[in-house]
C-alpha cells in the first residue's frame, strides 16, 4: 500500500479499494502493498511494516505536545488515533452527501444509504462472517453488550440460571450482567485467574455447570493484555449447550480472527479503538439468535407498520436500530476497515510483538517497576500495565505527559481485576501500529528519570511533586 498516495486522494483510493468486495475474511485476503513489492525493501521495523509510512497517515502524530516535545501516543487501548483516510471519509459525507439514510428517494440519500449499508459488508468481512445482516450498528461495545443483556438475556434467562464472566472483564462486560442477574434472579459467576492473570481453563470447566446459559469473556484484557484461548473456550462452552459472547473491543484492533469459523454467538466491538470515529460500534450475533430477540429501543426505522395501538418490527438488523443511525460514524468505520485491510495482518502482528517484547525488556530493567499480567508474551497483546514502587500511577501519567508521552492511569474500568491483582490502580502503556522501538526507549528513559526524582524526593532532596491521589479518588480509567 502507498499510504502517501492514499493521503493525496483518499476518497478515490478508498472507493477503488472497496470496489470488489470479497466474501473472504480479512486474514485470508491476498495482501498487496505494504507486505510486498518495493515497499518491503523500505521497511525498517521488525515485522516487515513500513512504520514511517504508517505514521505519515496519522495526522495527530505530526504535533508537538509542547515546543520541541513530540507526541508519543501509547494510549491506544483508550482510543486509537485516526488515519487521514477516516477523517476524509467523514468529511466527505458531511460536505458532499450529508443526507439521511433509508427513507429518502433522492440521489444524496441513496448515496448515503449505499455508503452506510456497505459498511455492514466490510464489518462482516473483517469478522469472517458470511451474512452482513447479522451486523448491528450500536454506539460502541458498551451499548452492544447492553443490547444482548436487555434483549437476549431478559428473553432467555430464568431464575436459577447462571452467567459466567472472567475476572479480566471491563466494567462494560460486567455491569450489564450484574443488572440482569439481579433482575432475573440469576447467578453471576467469575472464572478465577492464575496469579499472572491468565484465564484458568480448569476454573472455567468447574464453573460450567448445567445452569450456565452464557459465558461473556474478553478477547484481550484492557489492563494486562491477557489473550484468553477463545477457540478452546468456545468449544468448552458449546459442549455444555451455553452461548459465548466475546468482548472484542481490545482484541480486534490487534488480532483478526475468523469469528464465523470460531462459532462465537455474540461479539461486540467499538469503532474508535479500531482507527475509526467514536459513537459507532457493532454487535454481531448469530442470525437465529437475533431473529428470536426482541428489540429494546423503539421508534422510527425499526418498524415496518404502525397502527394506533401496535407496531410490527422491521427485519434484523434494522429491528435493533431505532432512529437515525450514526451515519457519519459508520462511514468513518468503513474507511478504517479499508485502511486496515490494506495492511498485512501478519506484518502488523509481527510489529506489535516486537514492540511488546521491547517494552518488556526496557521496563523490566527499571527498579521497583512491576509489570502486570502474563510473563509469557505469547499469551498477551500489546498492552503493558505496571506499577512503580513509591509512585502513584496518576503522578506517573502526569509526569510522563511532560515528556510528551500519553499513557493512562487508574483502574481502567476494571476494578474487580485490580482487586484480584491486589492494587487500587495501575499505569498502562498500550501500543499500536504507529508506535516505534525508539518511542519505547524514550518511555524507559522518562520512567527512570521519574523514578530517580521520586527517590530524591523521598530522601527530602527535591521540591514537591504533583499531588498524590488517594485510592478512592480515581475517576474512570
Ligand atoms: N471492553 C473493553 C475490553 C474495553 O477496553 C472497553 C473500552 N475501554 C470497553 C469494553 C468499552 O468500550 P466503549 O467505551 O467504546 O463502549
Amino acid at each position: 500500500m502507498d499510504l502517501t498516495e492514499m493521503k493525496a486522494d483518499p476518497v478515490h483510493q478508498a472507493e477503488r479499494r472497496s470496489g470488489s468486495p470479497s466474501r473472504e475474511p480479512i486474514d485470508d485476503l491476498p495482501q498487496a502493498g505494504a507486505a510486498g513489492g518495493k515497499k518491503q525493501a523500505a521497511a525498517h521495523q521488525a515485522g516487515g511494516l513500513d512504520v514511517e509510512e504508517i505514521r505519515a497517515a496519522f495526522p495527530a502524530l505530526r504535533q508537538e505536545v509542547s515546543p520541541g516535545v513530540p507526541l508519543i501516543y501509547i494510549d491506544s487501548a483508550a482510543t486509537s488515533l485516526k488515519p487521514q483516510q477516516v477523517v476524509q471519509a467523514v468529511l466527505d459525507y458531511m460536505t458532499i452527501y450529508p443526507a439521511n439514510v433509508h427513507r429518502g428517494l433522492h440521489t444524496l440519500s441513496e448515496r448515503a444509504t449505499e455508503a452506510f449499508e456497505g459498511v455492514r459488508d466490510k464489518v462482516a468481512r473483517l469478522l469472517g462472517v458470511e451474512d452482513s445482516g447479522q451486523i448491528i450498528f450500536t454506539r460502541g461495545t458498551t451499548e452492544a453488550i447492553n443490547l444482548v443483556a436487555q434483549s437476549w438475556g431478559r428473553a432467555t434467562l430464568k431464575p436459577g440460571d447462571a452467567i459466567v464472566v472472567s475476572e479480566l472483564e471491563h466494567h462494560s462486560n460486567l455491569v450489564p450482567w450484574q443488572m440482569l442477574a439481579r433482575e432475573r434472579d440469576v447467578e453471576l459467576k467469575y472464572v478465577e485467574l492464575t496469579d499472572d492473570a491468565r484465564l484458568d481453563l480448569d476454573a472455567l470447566d468447574a464453573a460450567l455447570t448445567d445452569r450456565v446459559r452464557l459465558v461473556a469473556v474478553t478477547g484481550m484484557s484492557n489492563v494486562t493484555g491477557t489473550i484468553p484461548p477463545l477457540e478452546r473456550i468456545v468449544e468448552m462452552v458449546h459442549a455444555r449447550g451455553a452461548r459465548v459472547l466475546v468482548d472484542a473491543a481490545q482484541s480486534l484492533p490487534h488480532h483478526r480472527l475468523n469469528f464465523g469459523r470460531l462459532g462465537v454467538d455474540f461479539l461486540a466491538f467499538s469503532g474508535h479503538k479500531l482507527f475509526g470515529p467514536t459513537g459507532i460500534g457493532v454487535l454481531y450475533g448469530k442470525r437465529e439468535l437475533l431473529e428470536a430477540m426482541p428489540p429494546v429501543s423503539f421508534g422510527g426505522s425499526m418498524v415496518v407498520r404502525v397502527d394506533r395501538q401496535r407496531a410490527e418490527w422491521n427485519e434484523v438488523p434494522w429491528k435493533f436500530e431505532a432512529g437515525t443511525p450514526p451515519i457519519a460514524e459508520a462511514i468513518g468505520l468503513g474507511a478504517a476497515i479499508d485502511f486496515l485491510s490494506q495492511l498485512s495482518a501478519q506484518d502488523l502482528a509481527g510489529h506489535e510483538r516486537a514492540l511488546l517484547t521491547h517494552a518488556h525488556e526496557v521496563l523490566g530493567q527499571i527498579a521497583s517497576l512491576r509489570i502486570l499480567g502474563p510473563a509469557d508474551l505469547e499469551q498477551k497483546g500489546a498492552i503493558v500495565s505496571f506499577t512503580m514502587g513509591g509512585t502513584h500511577p496518576h503522578d506517573l501519567a502526569q509526569l510522563l505527559d511532560r515528556h510528551g508521552i500519553a499513557i493512562r492511569a487508574g483502574h481502567h474500568c476494571a476494578m474487580p481485576l485490580h482487586v484480584r491483582l491486589g492494587i487500587p490502580a495501575s499505569a498502562r502503556a498500550s501500543f499500536s501500529m504507529y508506535n516505534t522501538i525508539a518511542e519505547i526507549d524514550r518511555l524507559g528513559v522518562a520512567l527512570e528519570s521519574i523514578r530517580l526524582l521520586f527517590r530524591r524526593h523521598s530522601h527530602g532532596q527535591v521540591a514537591p511533586r504533583p499531588a498524590t491521589h488517594a485510592a478512592t479518588e480515581f475517576p474512570n480509567g
